[in-house]
């Protein structure tokens, strides 16, 4: 009868906590009054114990219903009361979810119900990892296993450069008028060039190449890139072009320096790096492949930096014609021994659509491209695009151009190799020519301080 009153009363006032819209202050109640719940209906009352936070201490009417004072549960000990499947993970449960457990869920009156047989983890309980969605081993499935936490390596690493940002820098070299800057400004979705003063023929001739740099911040979900372009007006416009690409070369070895003598100081801390990640270099649709002007340059330049050719405005060619440029362009390449940027191999056991998209980039060299800073209405779509009498040019339909495939090998897929190379290639040239260089400067002085008493490191040797 008393547990026929308590339980009534219970059930009562959990319909009026709950009829009356105070999540907070009927929970409170209702916790308040567990004890009252009668032991009869212990596994309905551990249950609910279950979910509040010193189910662990069962209170002493729990105890008396567990059987006083008997021992807390061992390994391999059937145990009465929460069965361990209905508990939220805890430190404490441990021992007992080392072991398998088979057991028999008794209700109050006695009566058999029902058998549980669970494995138990094998590892300890996981705390709640704070990673969420984005810990490995956040899913049910890998609940039970044995796991030291290293798999969460690669997220400590993405949450750090994700703090850190991240920063590239991209040269564009070429004729002016090839539409270079119009190409950046497509790329990027920003306006790098608003204060430009484009020069007239008179001064164009004797105008210098210049070496200019443009740093805008863009964040795309709470990603920041720093993209610096270092553009190089003047390249190629004077009459006399030779050498011209001597003072790129000059800038590109300046950055290396630059890094070379903060890497090389006391503060690595903050070293700011202006190293030149990669050179998109524009070739005009107009001539018949490479001018000489273009393997001057990039032969000049192909040890120092990534070269990335394009084919500039190649709406001003028919497809065929544009195929025959590529093929045209890329015989030379090879044939003058210029070293373009290479697109890493694919593994072998990359996916076979993914092979396929590799190759097809690596066919697409060098790229040609439309740029466009407007938008147009093509087809009832706002697209960018040249507007012709003719028709209209997408500038990010691949039937069209390239340029799709060169945002994404610049952006989205070959980024941090471009970066990889730069460091691991081109820099560490310099780096190793650098202490080349002094290492002879220290030999050379040593011998004329102290005379010829040491031989000087021969190189033939
Ligand atoms: P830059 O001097 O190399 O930076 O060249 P600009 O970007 O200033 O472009 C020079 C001219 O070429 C401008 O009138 C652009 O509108 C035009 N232009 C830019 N890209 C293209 C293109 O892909 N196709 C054609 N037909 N014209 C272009």
């Amino acid at each position: 009868n008393n547990d026929f009153l308590g339980c009534f009363s219970y059930l009562l006032s959990i319909k009026a906590f709950s009829d009356s819209n105070h999540s907070v202050l009927s929970s409170f109640l209702l916790i308040l009054m567990l004890p009252l719940l009668p032991s009869s209906l212990f596994p309905f009352r551990s249950i609910l114990s279950s979910f509040l936070p010193d189910h662990e201490h069962p209170h002493p009417v729990d105890r008396e219903a567990e059987g006083g004072d008997s021992p807390p549960n061992t390994p391999g000990t059937p145990t009465s009361g929460t069965p361990p499947f209905l508990r939220p993970p805890t430190a404490g449960g441990r021992a007992q979810s080392d072991n398998q457990c088979v057991g028999r869920l008794q209700l109050g009156g006695g009566g058999m119900v029902d058998h549980y047989d669970m494995q138990s983890p094998l590892s300890p309980t996981r705390p709640k990892s704070p990673w969420g969605r984005f810990d490995p081993y956040d899913f049910p499935e890998d609940q039970d296993k044995e796991y030291v936490g290293f798999a969460t390596l690669p997220n400590q690493v993405h949450r750090k450069s994700v703090k850190k940002g991240f920063d590239f820098t991209l040269m564009v070299a070429g004729e002016s008028g090839l539409g270079k800057s119009t190409l950046v400004n497509s790329l990027f979705l920003t306006d790098l060039y608003k204060d430009r003063k484009l020069l007239n023929a008179e001064e164009r001739i004797t105008q210098t190449v210049e070496i200019t740099k443009h740093t805008v911040d863009i964040e795309e979900k709470g990603v920041k890139l720093k993209l610096t372009i270092v553009d190089t007006p003047g390249f190629g416009d004077a009459v006399n072009n030779t050498e011209c690409w001597k003072s790129v070369a000059d800038y590109i070895d300046q950055q290396f320096e630059q890094y070379f003598r903060d890497e090389s100081g006391l503060n690595r801390k903050n070293i700011q790096d202006n190293r030149v990640h990669c050179c998109l270099y524009f070739i005009s649709p107009f001539g018949h492949g490479l001018r000489p002007l273009d393997v001057e340059f990039m032969k000049a330049l192909h040890e120092k930096v990534n070269i990335v050719p394009i084919l500039a405005k190649a709406d001003t060619l028919t497809p065929t014609e544009v195929k025959k440029k590529k093929f045209k362009i890329r015989e030379e390449i090879q044939q003058y021994g210029i070293k373009i940027y290479q697109f890493p191999d694919c593994d072998s056991d990359e996916d076979e659509d993914f092979k396929q998209q590799d190759q097809e980039l690596k066919d697409s060299i060098p790229f040609a491209v439309i740029g466009s800073n407007t938008v147009v209405e093509a087809k009832g779509k706002r697209v960018r695009g040249r507007l012709y009498p003719w028709g209209i040019v997408e500038v990010e339909n691949s039937a069209h151009c390239d340029f799709v495939k060169l945002r994404n090998m610049l952006v989205r897929t070959h980024m941090q190799d471009l970066k990889d190379v730069t460091r691991e290639t081109h820099y560490e040239n310099y780096r190793a020519h650098c202490i080349q260089s002094m290492t002879r400067m220290v030999v050379k002085e040593r011998n004329r301080k102290y005379g010829h008493t040491h031989r000087p490191v021969s190189h033939s040797l």
